[in-house]
């Protein structure tokens, strides 16, 4: 297959397969989910993907009706029905399918969307532009909820300024990218947002920080400003898509570009990490 969704036990092209319009998600946004890639057929962290996608569900009270295991086995038995190695590896969980009313319906139980489609890996030692937008979303950016529209809209400001990604703070705190965690390095330090409810628990923020430590890299949680960001040696945003990218531009500005050596090495080490568990080069 050229690309494949999931529902229930259905399987279909995505442009084909139809969901119910009484699926919560429709509704409410009401659900959560993840995204990784495979390459070369192997889905990269998974188990991480799938620990966190358990703890979004219990932190909004749902039960996957599918045990850890049977939802890694699940993922790559489609995984493998899709005709290209490298793909975009997505799933989610809604709470129901129930008439529409806010609280939660009693009767009901989970529904299982999986959606996978070609992927072509990122050139990671490509300067990216980003620009800074104001973080106008909810309390609980921790959690990989459905609801994204801040993030939607963040998103195509960056677009239509030529940008990569959009990077959110609220006030002077820069908290996170619209689609990925964001970190600085200044003088020889990573610094990163502390895990927090205005932060996703990013699993790429959680390996940049594992190959830190094994390149003595000191590494500082903190919150930081938007002026530590524009004054910062390097700008790197991550996510399970991008891995480790660097901005050459902020909102127009020149940023980062001041510590190339110490960036490539933390690049390195992240794409032999991938390769070694995938047998994929990305650049
Ligand atoms: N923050 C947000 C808001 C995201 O949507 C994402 C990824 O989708 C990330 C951070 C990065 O998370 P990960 O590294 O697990 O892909």
């Amino acid at each position: 297959m050229e690309t494949l969704g999931y529902y229930n036990g259905e399987i279909g092209l995505l442009d084909e397969l139809r969901i119910p319009m009484n699926d919560r998600a429709c509704w409410f946004g009401d659900g959560v989910y993840e995204a990784t890639v495979s390459a070369n057929y192997r889905i990269f962290a998974l188990e991480e993907h799938v620990n966190r996608f358990f703890n979004s569900a219990a932190l909004l009270s749902m039960t996957p009706a599918i045990t850890k295991p049977q939802l890694a086995e699940l993922l790559y038995t489609l995984v493998y029905k899709v005709d290209s190695p490298t793909q975009f590896v997505y799933w989610q969980m809604t709470r129901g399918t129930a008439p529409r009313t806010h609280a939660f319906p009693e009767q009901t139980s989970p529904n299982l969307w999986v959606m996978l489609k070609p992927l072509t890996l990122p050139d990671i030692y490509q300067k990216i532009r980003l620009i800074t937008v104001e973080d106008t979303r909810f309390f609980h950016c921790n959690i990989k909820t459905l609801n994204l529209l801040p993030n939607v809209l963040a998103s195509e400001k960056a677009k239509q300024a030529g940008c990569t990604e959009a990077v959110f703070h609220r006030g002077n705190r820069v908290t996170e990218g619209s689609h990925s965690n964001v970190h600085i390095l200044k003088d020889g330090t990573l610094c990163t947002a502390p895990l927090d409810n205005l932060i996703l628990p990013g699993i790429s923020r959680r390996h940049i920080i594992t190959q830190c430590g094994k390149l003595g890299i000191p590494i500082d949680e903190r919150p930081f400003t938007l002026e530590e960001l524009f004054g910062a040696d390097e700008v790197m945003i991550s996510s399970a898509s991008t891995f480790c990218m660097s901005a050459s531009h902020i909102d127009g500005y020149e940023a980062g570009g001041k510590a190339p050596e110490l960036l490539r090495r933390l690049q390195d080490a992240l794409l032999d990490e991938f390769h070694q568990v995938t047998g994929a080069r990305c650049a």
